[in-house]
């Protein structure tokens, strides 16, 4: 859990190490970004540094008697604060100030870490707020938030901001190859539907995840030869699985940004495992039709996420893609 074994977030790790040697750090640091890219281990990483009892340069040990109190969250002065059921409540941040009052009780420095801040009502929020005009000695706040927009201004005027960004692709295969059984392929693959989220993607049920990418995929190579009425079929069905239709969406259009990208750069090619099909693809069809394909996915997404009718936002994108496939396919007789 030290700086080093962050995956993905070296700028990040870069900034906190910086403002560590400069001695600058500020009592609240805001730490932004999505789920699951490495924010809540960071913070528990700064307070193994800022406590550490035999740190290596500004990063803790991970070993000494301090660090490890933090890691099996037994440190007096290392408060996590995380929301009770959907929201941090008044009572939480109440009962934090009161803890404030009185000094670290091992005599070093105090970390509060509040994840996901974005669920502190306005009560709450107003409350945080004044221990964040008046932080004690020794004492230093670490928000996590999905971002700045989330919060109240006044909240993030008071903090130093840390953005995570969402982890590359090839680091999260590592991370996964490294700590998985997957091959080196099939980590890609999980690693494409992580969105960038290292957390996300080891928490994947991974045969799952392939299985239902395979099934996903194989239909959408059947559009070129379907029917209007298998075409909105298969629209309902995604439709209908509401809570993975952006994921979806993604994965359709990584797979043509795939097909895209074979003839130009093909060891950028992210679904490693398809290749030949891949390949095979990006003969069939011109540039100008898989552009067509992308856009009319793009497309039904930004409508989607606007609240847009999911099944007409989806029969438009299958029948765009449908004719962009038909003309690579049949160029003259179409
Ligand atoms: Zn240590």
């Amino acid at each position: 859990m030290t700086f080093e074994s962050i995956v993905g977030q070296e700028r990040a790790i870069r900034l906190l190490t910086r403002i560590l040697e400069n001695n600058r750090l500020a009592h609240a640091l805001l730490f932004t970004g999505v789920d699951g890219i490495g924010r809540q281990t960071t913070a528990k990483a700064m307070a193994m540094a800022l406590n550490c009892l035999k740190p290596v340069g500004t990063s803790a040990c991970g070993v000494c008697r301090s660090c490890k109190k933090v890691i099996s969250g037994n440190h007096p002065d290392v408060i996590i604060v995380k929301p009770s059921g959907t929201f941090i409540k008044i009572d939480q941040v109440r009962s934090l100030r009161k803890t404030l009052r009185f000094a670290p009780l091992e005599g070093g420095r105090r970390v509060i870490i509040i994840n996901d801040a974005q669920t502190m009502n306005l009560e709450a929020s107003n409350a945080m707020l004044k221990i964040l005009e008046e932080p004690p000695n020794d004492t230093y706040i670490i928000l996590t938030a999905s971002q700045t927009t989330d919060l109240l201004p006044t909240i993030v005027s008071r903090c130093q901001q840390i953005p995570f960004r969402p982890v590359p692709v090839a680091d999260i295969a590592e991370a996964l190859g490294a700590r998985s059984e997957l091959d080196a392929d099939a980590a890609t693959a999980v690693a494409v539907l992580a969105k960038g989220s290292l957390g996300r993607a080891l928490s994947a049920d991974a045969e799952k995840w392939m299985d239902w990418r395979k099934d996903l995929l194989e239909r959408v190579g059947l559009v070129s030869s379907e029917s209007t009425h298998a075409l909105f079929v298969f629209a309902d069905t995604l439709a209908r699985d509401k809570d993975r239709l952006q994921d979806a969406l993604d994965v359709i259009i990584i797979w043509f940004r795939d097909i895209l990208i074979c003839r130009f750069h093909p060891e950028k090619i992210l679904n490693r495992d398809c290749m030949e099909e891949i390949q095979r693809k990006s003969e069939q069809l011109s540039v100008d039709d898989i552009l067509e394909i992308i856009m009319a996915v793009f497309a039904a997404q930004r409508a989607i996420v606007k609240n847009a009718n999911r099944r007409l936002a989806l029969e438009v994108m299958m029948m765009r893609m449908s004719s962009a496939f038909r003309k690579g396919l049949h160029p003259q007789g179409y």
